[in-house]
């Protein structure tokens, strides 16, 4: 699991306000051959965002391309959940934006068959239950993370759902 973290000597209760940079501590997949590496932030969300990303793409390798996208939506999805052993309250926003709004829209359906379209329809739809900019983001990641496809697929470093849909929070 990747690791969220500051080097400066500040307490960690402060860290969410002092200037210095977050570091993500990660490790790249190959068992024994793999390596420690390390990428700094100057955003906590930006850490989050690539720490996520770190872990779903190694999933991603393992998991998803044997299946080739005919896994139900809600079993990928309670997959990566389960495997995303976050230690922060990220884990319990997760879960509860999925099981409130992103599995009654798409849970049923097969990952090859999730449309960008039915994303825009989900985001608009909590958009238009005035749901926080946090919990629109949580479920662009959720639905990216679990629903990642066969490495080389993906054209942009950015989830599929733009991220210029999410206004900072
Ligand atoms: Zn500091």
């Amino acid at each position: 699991m990747a690791r969220i973290y500051k080097r400066c000597e500040c307490p960690e209760p402060t860290w969410r306000s002092c200037p210095h940079a977050w570091v993500v501590r990660y490790r790249t997949p190959g068992g024994r051959a793999s390596n420690q590496r390390e990428q700094s932030f100057t955003a906590k969300r930006e850490a989050d965002d690539f720490a996520l990303k770190v872990e779903h793409d190694k999933r991603a390798h393992v998991f998803i391309d044997p299946r080739g996208g005919q896994a139900l939506f809600r079993v990928e999805a309670e997959t990566w959940l389960n495997r995303h052993l976050g230690a922060d309250n990220s884990i319990t926003t997760y879960r509860s934006v999925l099981r409130a709004h992103v599995l009654p829209a798409i849970g049923g359906k097969r990952l090859a068959a999730v449309r960008r379209d039915d994303i825009k329809t989900l985001i608009a739809a909590m958009r238009a239950k005035g749901l926080s900019a946090s919990r629109i983001r949580a479920a662009h990641l959720v639905i990216s993370a679990s629903s990642a496809k066969p490495s080389g697929t993906r054209s942009s470093p950015n989830p599929p759902a733009s991220r210029s849909n999410c206004p900072a929070s």
